[in-house]
């Protein structure tokens, strides 16, 4: 049995922003547009308020993400909401907003804390949610997750469920060329990882193996293009598409080891979702590779690392060469690099094996995952 859940409407394409206009009119009267400082300030905004002008929505501006978001920021968001009488949400930035806007919209409906809801189901419908990424990676525009830090216990909650998938995406490809590239490498990076925990993930079907293929394709082929050469515009929109592909393959196939065990080390040491997912990624694949390895050949020959000729434990092996080799042109740095101490990493590395396992997508894994495993993958990846 398989199900498979997108957004109900996906725009994309460049001016994909005037194409939707007619949607976001039908969902509101006024909205509440979540975002950052730096994307506030931007060409981007102008123009998403010029066209609700245009059609005569109302609008407040919210730009309280600052970084991954926490319980606080959400708090802030909830009440600019309910003191402004909004009725819909435009999230408009990287994943943060992203994710911000579904979290928000949750609060609304839904009673309680937000802390009350980490690892479970939202059970109430949300108001409308529109996503407009400018950079190409979480996936957060097409998937029913959203991750909010929990600001007192430093884990990164993990809420889920069908009402939290953004009513329309627009993927408007003259946004998101002017991202820096440490925020290029993040999140390509991170759409990479969604691609092939997906493949590899005990929920995988047919219809998300499919999407995960052409994912990891494009951006084995298309992020280093993305992450050296800044103004190449084929390469951003290849990343773009790459991302919302590997985004409605999480929402169906869920994320493995990797994701699990990168949240504890964005809690407790602020590293970069996108960067901590790479640091991790060969490292979990090789882990999880004696019952993967036939799935990462297929990745292998997909973007021509490995031929028909090597046998799927050589090719999984080239697959998993190749993905280090992408960390290392993005300049992903080890923990070391990053600046983390090692003393304190190592005495934290009990919490963040007990988190990995609390949070579920370890056993999305293949191969079965217990705390000890953790325990030798984190000290392991200090080294
Ligand atoms: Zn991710």
């Amino acid at each position: 049995m398989a199900q498979f859940t997108v957004p109900s409407h996906i725009v994309m394409g460049q001016g994909a922003l005037n194409e939707a206009k007619l949607y976001i009119k039908s969902y509101g009267k006024k909205a509440l547009i979540v975002t950052g400082k730096h994307v506030a300030k931007s060409e981007m905004m102008k123009m998403l308020q010029d066209m609700l002008k245009e059609i005569a929505v109302e609008y407040i501006v919210f730009d309280g993400i600052t970084g991954e978001p926490n319980d606080q920021m959400i708090d802030a968001g909830i009440l600019a909401y309910t003191e402004n009488q909004c009725d819909f949400l435009i999230g408009i930035g990287g994943g943060s907003p992203l994710d911000s806007a579904k979290a928000i919209g949750a609060m609304i409906t839904n009673p309680g804390k937000i802390a009350d809801y980490n690892g479970k189901e939202i059970p109430n419908k949300i108001p409308p949610v529109v996503a407009i990424p400018t950079t190409a990676g979480t996936g957060s525009e097409a998937t029913k997750f959203t991750i909010i830090t929990d600001s007192k216990k430093d884990i990164k909650m993990l809420l889920k469920g069908d009402y939290l998938i953004p009513e329309l995406a627009i993927l408007d490809y003259s946004f998101g060329m002017t991202a820096p590239e440490e925020v290029t490498a993040a999140t390509g990076l991170d759409a990479l990882t969604h691609a092939v925990e997906a493949y590899t993930s005990k929920k995988a079907t047919v219809m998300t193996d499919t999407l995960a293929v052409s994912a990891v394709k494009r951006i084995v082929r298309f992020l280093p293009i993305a992450y050296q050469d800044r103004t190449n515009t084929e390469a951003r929109q290849e990343m773009a598409i790459a991302a919302l592909e590997a985004g409605i393959c999480i929402n169906n196939a869920s994320v493995t080891l990797v994701h699990g065990m990168s949240r504890p080390i964005g809690a407790l040491f602020h590293v970069p979702h996108g960067m901590s997912n790479a640091m991790l990624l060969s490292k979990c694949m090789t882990f999880a590779a004696s019952e993967v390895s036939e799935r990462l050949a297929v990745l292998a020959r997909a973007t021509e690392v490995a031929t028909k000729e090597d046998s799927d434990k050589i090719a999984a092996a080239k697959f998993v060469d190749q993905l280090e080799k992408i960390c290392a042109i993005c300049k992903i740095p080890t923990l070391k690099e990053y600046g983390i101490d090692q003393k304190t990493y190592e005495s934290s590395i009990d919490k963040m094996a007990t988190d990995a396992i609390a949070s579920g997508s370890p056993a999305n894994t293949r191969k079965e995952v217990t705390k000890d495993d953790c325990i030798r993958l984190y000290k392991e990846l200090y080294q």
